[in-house]
């Protein structure tokens, strides 16, 4: 098991306070990403390249466990994480089954869990700070082929799209814009290394943000756009940012929101856009997206994602701020 350091709190869990997410079976023990020490290890608990892991060690694991490896989307479509048996940390696991989430002073580790030793240098706080945002805005730009010399605009500035900001910039972008809000975390943005922000408290007429992007792309549009939003109308004004030939990641809509009209002949036949989706992230987004954080964690200030923390008794406070966006990422200290 695992002695739980801390456990983020992300949009999610405010989705699932407020009941938006199906499947769910309460009561549950929210925290799917969880930062803890290794403690009575039943079995020798070995990494990737097959080292053993020693308790004590600082960890995170892969939350996702239970995917099958047979199933047709397993095996066909080689589409892991929308294999129906995969189960989550914190989301789709009972509190009635054990303990099953971060927002606890223990964590379970089932079995077939995928634990990950931190990367020197790396402490929990940075872990955090980059929390579920990270290996989701890794797998985002994966999916967007990011080319050296691109110009990325990425929709949403919360943890997702600061994530994927930063791996723009890693994947060799020339040119990353945030469209976003509140002040905050668009400076969050601009201390990691964004060119230009475009805040939509200051921009409230969407005509008006697309012309931000095309004045600063020749009149054509960005190479790369990626929806991190959660606001379904951000999808056509996206697909207004993407130049012809463009390609469109939506990483953003986690639950459903609602519909939106978009023209089917302007927005992607006859701009011959490349659109695409992207849900959940699998363990290699996460292993991968640690060894990039230890590399580069001097350069990007994760840690500072982290506005506050709380103990568990506040957990109420601490959705209650993330709703309001009040913090850019929350950690709960159990
Ligand atoms: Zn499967
Ligand atoms: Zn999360």
């Amino acid at each position: 098991m695992l002695e739980t350091v801390g456990s983020e709190v992300c949009g999610t869990d405010v989705h699932l306070f407020h009941g938006r997410l199906s499947g769910v079976p309460y009561p549950i023990i929210p925290g799917h990403v969880v930062c803890g020490r290794l403690a009575e290890s039943q079995a020798a608990i070995r990494d990737v390249e097959g080292r053993p892991i020693a308790d004590g060690t600082l960890v995170t694991f892969y939350d996702v466990f239970g995917t099958c490896g047979a199933c047709w989307h397993c095996l066909v479509a080689r589409a892991a994480t929308r294999c129906p048996h995969r189960r989550v940390y914190g989301i789709t696991t009972s509190a009635e089954e054990g303990l099953l989430g971060g927002w606890a002073e223990r964590v379970e580790l089932k079995p077939g869990v995928r634990v990950v030793p931190l990367p020197d240098g790396v402490e929990p706080l940075d872990f955090l700070g980059g929390g579920c945002g990270l290996p989701t805005g890794f797998h985002a730009i994966e999916r967007a082929n990011v080319a050296l010399g691109d110009t990325v605009v990425v929709q949403g500035s919360g943890p997702v799209g600061l994530n994927a900001a930063i791996f723009a910039q890693l994947s060799g972008a020339a040119r990353v814009l945030v469209v976003g809000a509140p002040r905050a975390r668009l400076e969050a943005a601009r201390r990691n290394g964004t060119d230009e922000v475009c805040d939509i408290g200051e921009i409230p007429d969407a005509a008006a943000r697309v012309r931000f992007v095309r004045e600063r792309t020749g009149g054509r549009g960005a190479d790369v756009v990626i929806e991190a939003s959660g606001n379904p109308a951000a999808i056509p004004e996206g697909l207004e940012m993407l130049r012809d030939a463009g390609r469109y990641v939506v990483v953003g809509q986690y639950t459903d929101s609602g519909d939106v009209t978009i023209n089917p002949h302007r927005h992607v036949n006859r701009k011959h856009a490349d659109i695409r989706g992207c849900w959940g992230y699998e363990f290699s987004h996460l292993h991968r997206a640690l060894a990039m954080m230890g590399k580069h964690r001097e350069r990007f200030r994760w840690r500072d994602l982290v506005t506050r923390e709380y103990a568990l008794e506040e957990a109420g406070q601490a959705l209650a701020d993330m709703e309001a966006l009040r913090v850019v990422k929350a950690v709960i200290r159990p």
